[in-house]
């Protein structure tokens, strides 16, 4: 029988062989002796059992690390990059040429929708951006170029849901490739793979490193399409994890579980006070009954995660100043999935103007879900009184 996942996460680094050490080990080496007969000079040689050669095209404590992120994912293969957005540009840049269509979501995280909206075109690329909650707009977006439906899950930062099963089967009725980037969601809240995405893509700086001091990223699919994307995208392109960041993405395996129970836990009880507060208009988080797509939620996450959006009653600019100077528990800083509370506010206005240009109607759907700005928090893993006493001061009680 096989032993189950946190097992399998903690044993996963194999003891080393030749100090028969107990954890991990880090090699930084980035070149390997090799005997010239055994090994092809090309990235189009590289065998999946190929000797050691060049840290770009494989390194032993990464390949540990893609080996137990593969485990979690329950995927043939993993290959790491050294960001998330390094992963997310390798699966468009690999899979798409000039007079190809790929689909966005319209509301999605600010780096992606820039690079849709100013970089794929350069290279010939057509984008449609749309909103992925709704399966009809994206079975009208398809076109006979459509080589790729590259969804999000939930959205950044409005925490909107998708329908994965029904979206995959809709994508390969087309002969399209669907990724997912389930960053938010974490692997322990939904397994894209298992529900027909070809391709599952985490930042590993967020909740899988989990303590905001690791840059990284990973792919996860096929052997053969990891094995394809190492060979174009690791290899070519060079967005290569570095093995330090590897060995801490390894060493925050252990407790991912853990971890991802306490920031749900937390979070649940953070939007439940954030609720019930009265200078907070709206509270967008998938583990509570309000949230529009609860039941979609229920059905699809395993773990609702630790990040909410909350908008305020009246003026949020008192919220911010108090945010910045008063607040004991919550540092005002981007990102999400670490062990300390994070939130930062992001402007409606703003974001149109720089990253979403959406539509006038698309725009004012965006504002059903987060009026003029919502509060990104990131709920952290302190004690649940002091995040939920730091939130009423912040909210100035
Ligand atoms: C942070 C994040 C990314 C980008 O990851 P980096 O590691 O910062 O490059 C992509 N998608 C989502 C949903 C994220 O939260």
């Amino acid at each position: 029988m096989s032993q189950g996942l946190q097992t399998q996460l903690i044993h996963a680094p194999a003891p080393h062989a030749n100090t028969r050490g107990t954890s991990a080990s880090l090699d930084l080496s980035s070149s390997f002796q090799v005997d010239p007969t055994q090994v092809g000079f090309s990235a189009m040689d590289l065998q999946t059992d190929a000797p050691l050669f060049y840290a770009r095209w494989q390194n032993p404590t990464v390949a540990e690390c893609e080996v137990a992120l593969a485990c979690l994912e329950q995927a043939e293969a993993s290959l790491c990059f050294a960001s998330g957005m390094a992963a997310i540009s390798a699966v468009l840049l690999q899979h798409l040429s000039a007079g190809d269509h790929v689909i966005l979501p319209n509301v999605c995280y600010a780096a992606v929708l820039e690079l849709g909206h100013d970089t794929l075109p350069r290279f010939g690329i057509d984008v449609s951006f749309v909103d992925t909650s709704d399966l009809d707009t994206v079975a009208a977006a398809f076109r006979p170029n459509t080589r790729l439906l590259h969804l999000e899950l939930p959205n950044n930062p409005i925490l909107r849901l998708c329908d994965l099963p029904a979206l995959c089967e809709l994508a390969h009725s087309h002969h399209a490739l669907v990724s997912v980037d389930a960053t938010i969601a974490s692997p322990l809240g939904v397994r894209p793979l298992a529900l027909g995405a070809d391709f599952s893509i985490h930042s590993l700086t967020k909740y899988i490193s989990g303590h905001g001091d690791v840059l990284g990223g990973v792919v996860s699919g096929s052997q053969e399409r990891i094995a394809k994307l190492r060979q174009d995208a690791g290899i070519h392109f060079g967005g290569c994890m570095h093995p330090m960041a590897a060995w801490l993405t390894l060493r925050s395996l252990a407790t991912l579980s853990a971890r991802m129970a306490m920031h749900q836990n937390n979070a649940q009880l953070a939007a439940e006070f954030l609720q019930n507060h009265p200078k907070v208009s709206q509270v967008l988080y998938p583990g509570l009954p309000s949230h529009p797509q609860y039941a979609l939620a229920q059905e699809q996450l395993s773990n609702s995660s630790g990040l909410l959006s909350f908008c305020v009653k009246g003026d949020y600019q008192a919220v911010q100043t108090r945010l910045l100077q008063n607040a004991e528990v919550f540092t005002s800083a981007i990102s999400l999935g670490k062990s300390h509370s994070l939130m930062f506010y992001l402007d409606s206005h703003a974001l149109q103007a720089s990253s979403l240009r959406l539509p006038e109607a698309d725009f004012q759907r965006y504002q059903e879900w987060a009026k003029d700005g919502v509060f990104r928090t990131s709920i952290g893993l302190e004690n649940t009184e002091d995040i939920l006493a730091d939130l009423a001061r912040i909210l100035g009680d």
